[in-house]
């Protein structure tokens, strides 16, 4: 078994490679080196171009692609820029699907997210609920590419038999997270503005919005050993989301909170509510994945933060991507 993982330099990817590289059984690596990870960049193909695509796959020869290339972003960049969310990803994604139809790729496990899902629908969001409705205005670009990969991969199960599946994680956040201001989601962005906030003279720690909207947040290496999982274990063509309880969502004010003690800051926090707020909530059920993995254990949010703060600290200048 030989796993392409796309996206292999990323959040997400750099947790699969972790969990690979530092754990075995059922959820990490290894297997008796019956199994081998290759994890590949944008600096080594650019996905978007479908004939570096199939040189790529031509070279690995995966039987497995762990699909999570992609141009991801916050909220801000991605209702600055729907167009080139929505035409990177769409390209994106095309030529590694197809690329892995014609090479005969036993199981592609490509990545959604929650935010793709209908702005107004009924919560819980479940796995049945992606095209139900237009998403929420701010991430329209992405939300609809990305959805594209659920047709495609039933269109191809329907014309050829190919297992070609994908998972949906909620809001990720973790070590090796994208800290760029102008493209951070909520977690990496707000430690970044703290940690800049700690210099004597910079201006003070403002989180954007009211504070108020929620969020469920899974932490990238509960996430990665999740899609290893998947990679060996789930053959279903439909969805399934990959997140702790719909119970546990968290206030960006209660994560701001948090960030800002673990980098020794108590006083009250000072919020922009002139920034937007994006969706309130998008609570999303995580019953289909417990009933297939009753025993999986997620760490604690609170010590995951903790942990992914001071990793940003101890790397904000030897190598966080700021
Ligand atoms: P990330 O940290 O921004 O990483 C994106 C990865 O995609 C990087 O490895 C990047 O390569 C690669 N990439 C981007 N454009 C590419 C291109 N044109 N050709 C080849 N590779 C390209 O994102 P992430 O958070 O790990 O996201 C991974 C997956 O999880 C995505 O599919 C995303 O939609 C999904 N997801 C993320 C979240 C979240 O909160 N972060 C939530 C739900 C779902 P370089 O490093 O070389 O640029
Ligand atoms: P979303 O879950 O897709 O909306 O994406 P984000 O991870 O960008 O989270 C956005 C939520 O965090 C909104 O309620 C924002 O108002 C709030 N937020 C507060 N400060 C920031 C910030 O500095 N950057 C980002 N991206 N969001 C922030």
């Amino acid at each position: 078994m030989r796993v392409l993982v796309t996206g292999g330099s990323g959040l997400v990817g750099s947790a699969v490679r972790y969990i690979t590289e530092h754990e075995t059984g059922r959820f990490g690596g290894n297997n008796q080196g019956a199994e081998e990870w290759v994890f590949v960049s944008s600096a080594e193909c650019d996905l978007r171009d479908f004939e570096a695509t199939k040189s790529l796959f031509a070279r690995v020869r995966p039987t497995h692609v762990l699909h999570l290339a992609a141009r991801v972003g916050g909220l801000f960049a991605n209702m600055q820029q729907p167009a080139d969310f929505m035409r990177d990803n769409l390209a994106i994604n095309d030529s590694v699907l197809q690329n892995a139809h014609d090479f005969g790729v036993e199981k592609v496990v490509s990545c959604l997210s929650t935010c793709i899902f209908p702005d107004a629908v009924d919560y819980p969001l479940t796995e049945a609920k992606v095209h139900l409705g237009p998403p929420h205005a701010s991430n329209f670009g992405y939300a609809y590419a990305k959805r594209m990969v659920d047709v495609q991969n039933k269109a191809y199960h329907q014309q050829y038999g190919d297992m070609f599946t994908s998972v949906i994680p909620t809001n990720v956040f973790g070590p090796g997270d994208n800290y760029n201001l102008t493209s951070a989601h909520v977690i990496p962005a707000l430690m970044h503005k703290c940690y800049l906030s700690l210099s004597p003279g910079a201006p003070p720690f403002v989180v954007a919005g009211t504070g108020r909207p929620l969020r469920q947040f899974v932490y990238s290496r509960d996430l990665a050993r999740l899609m290893v999982w998947a990679v060996r274990e789930y053959v279903d063509v439909e969805p399934i989301i990959l997140s702790p309880s719909e119970h546990d969502e968290v206030s960006i004010a209660t994560v701001a909170t948090a960030i800002a003690r673990t980098m020794g800051i108590n006083a009250p926090l000072t919020f922009d509510t002139a920034k937007p707020d994006g969706q309130f909530r998008k609570p999303a059920s995580n019953a289909k994945l417990v009933s297939l993995l009753p025993e999986f254990k997620f760490t604690p949010f609170d010590e995951a933060l903790k942990e992914s703060t001071e990793w940003f600290v101890q790397h904000y200048d030897k190598g966080a991507r700021v």
